[in-house]
């Protein structure tokens, strides 16, 4: 009976371990974790960030009997230490091995926080475990403030949270404006005007030079915060692959049939990278785990990601952006806006080349479905308006 290891239990390694029972009904397939819940849903923490009756179970991936159902081996609060490929096993950190045929590594990433003096400080967090959220919502019990250190979707679905639990707000973000790699300026700043009228206010081009207790210091002033929440981006878990001899990049290289250059030894999710990117999206760890228990359990699936979207939900709107959105200034774009009467829906498209290269919502999800596949096949721009023509933007 060939053996399937499957090194980390979020949306990357379950959907492996669903994929090579799928496959090969005969398998063995053994998931082992570090965390000690049943595997969960992690976008689910921002947006339930002070949700005191959040808990694994509530947003779990699948319920507890479908590991039983799907002969899935589950092993929890175990820490993977060493890749041992000549021996064709792990080893944990009390040192005892697991065998396979066929490795999955589903290892993850973690939150980047860069180096600013006193980040380390109690009352400093990052939001990636439901541990970390648990110990946010002891520590803004009864507290009046707080910071959020990065204005990207993580942070401000934080910041949404937060506010909305009574606390004042204040989104501290480095770049010159917000998301400029997915919004346009006029996007970002409605992005901002709405945030402030939900009592959020967010600050681009801060550069943070401390945090102290009660408040973060910028080079232009000083904000009060209680609670700091620094959201800056993540870092994949490459040491264990690394040590092992797989090629590593910013993340673990794989090719597109989620192989690492080890044979019988796979990557995939927020640890991996395809074509030298790396989203760290829920979709690429959905897309890549399938492929990587497919082709461990003897498949030859080959995966491709589809054109990211970036969404948010929150302070009272909902945001959707995908594509190049002019990001690049020597380029020449055109663009098709609609927006409702109320002026509190927005719906852009933008055209490179008289074709489809990006597009944004606010306000609005409506003809989100249709513009994603417009972009996907990189239509023209005048196919990608009809596509809308009778769909309101509300
Ligand atoms: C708060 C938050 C909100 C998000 N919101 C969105 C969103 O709205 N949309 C979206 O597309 N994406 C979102 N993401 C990103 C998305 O959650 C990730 O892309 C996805 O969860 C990656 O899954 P993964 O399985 O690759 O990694 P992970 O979910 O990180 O799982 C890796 C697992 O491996 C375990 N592990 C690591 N090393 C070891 C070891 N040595 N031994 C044993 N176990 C180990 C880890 O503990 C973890 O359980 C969000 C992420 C966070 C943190």
């Amino acid at each position: 009976m060939k053996k399937i290891l499957i090194i980390g239990s979020g949306a990357a390694g379950i959907a492996a371990a669903e994929a090579a029972r799928e496959r090969d009904t005969d398998c063995s397939v053994t998931v082992i974790s570090q965390e000690t819940e049943l595997p969960y849903n992690r976008p689910m923490l921002t947006k339930n960030l002070c949700d005191s009756a959040i808990e694994a179970a509530k947003i779990a991936i699948h319920p507890a009997n479908w590991y039983q159902d799907h002969r899935i081996n589950l092993i929890q609060g175990k820490k993977i230490t060493a890749l041992l490929p000549d021996k064709s096993a792990v080893a944990d950190s009390e040192g005892t091995q697991y065998e396979y045929d066929s490795l999955i590594l589903a290892l993850g990433a973690s939150c980047f926080v860069p180096p600013i003096a006193g980040s380390d400080s109690a009352g400093v967090h990052t939001i990636r475990k439901i541990a970390d959220v648990k110990l946010i919502q002891e520590q803004i019990a009864g507290k009046s403030n707080a910071a959020v250190i990065g204005g990207g979707v993580l942070g401000l679905e934080a910041a949404a949270s937060l506010s909305k639990a009574g606390l004042k707000v204040t989104v501290l973000e480095a770049m010159p404006r917000l998301m400029p790699r997915q919004l346009d300026e006029e996007a970002a700043e409605n992005l901002m005007q709405i945030a402030a009228e939900k009592g959020v206010l967010i600050l681009t081009g801060q550069k943070i030079t401390t945090i102290e207790p009660g408040r973060v210091i910028t080079e232009t002033g000083t904000y009060s915060a209680d609670t700091v929440i620094i959201s800056a981006g993540v870092r994949a878990n490459i040491q264990l692959a690394k040590e092992a001899g797989i090629v590593c990049d910013r993340a673990i290289v794989i090719n597109d049939k989620a192989e690492t250059n080890l044979p019988h030894i796979y990557a995939c999710g927020d640890c991996a990278q395809l074509n030298g990117v790396n989203y760290a999206l829920w979709s690429q760890a959905l897309a890549e785990g399938t492929a990587a228990g497919n082709n461990a359990a003897g498949g030859e699936e080959s995966f491709r990601l589809g054109s990211p979207s970036l969404t948010f939900f929150g302070l009272g709107t909902t945001l959707c952006a995908a594509g190049d959105n002019s990001s690049n200034p020597d380029a020449e774009y055109t663009s098709i806006d609609a927006n409702d009467n109320t002026g509190r829906a927005f719906r852009r498209i933008t055209g490179k080349d008289d074709h489809i290269c990006g597009f944004e919502m606010i306000g609005t999800l409506k003809g989100m479905k249709e513009l994603q596949e417009a972009l996907g096949k990189h239509v023209m721009i005048s196919e990608a308006e009809q596509l809308l023509k009778d769909i309101p933007v509300r």
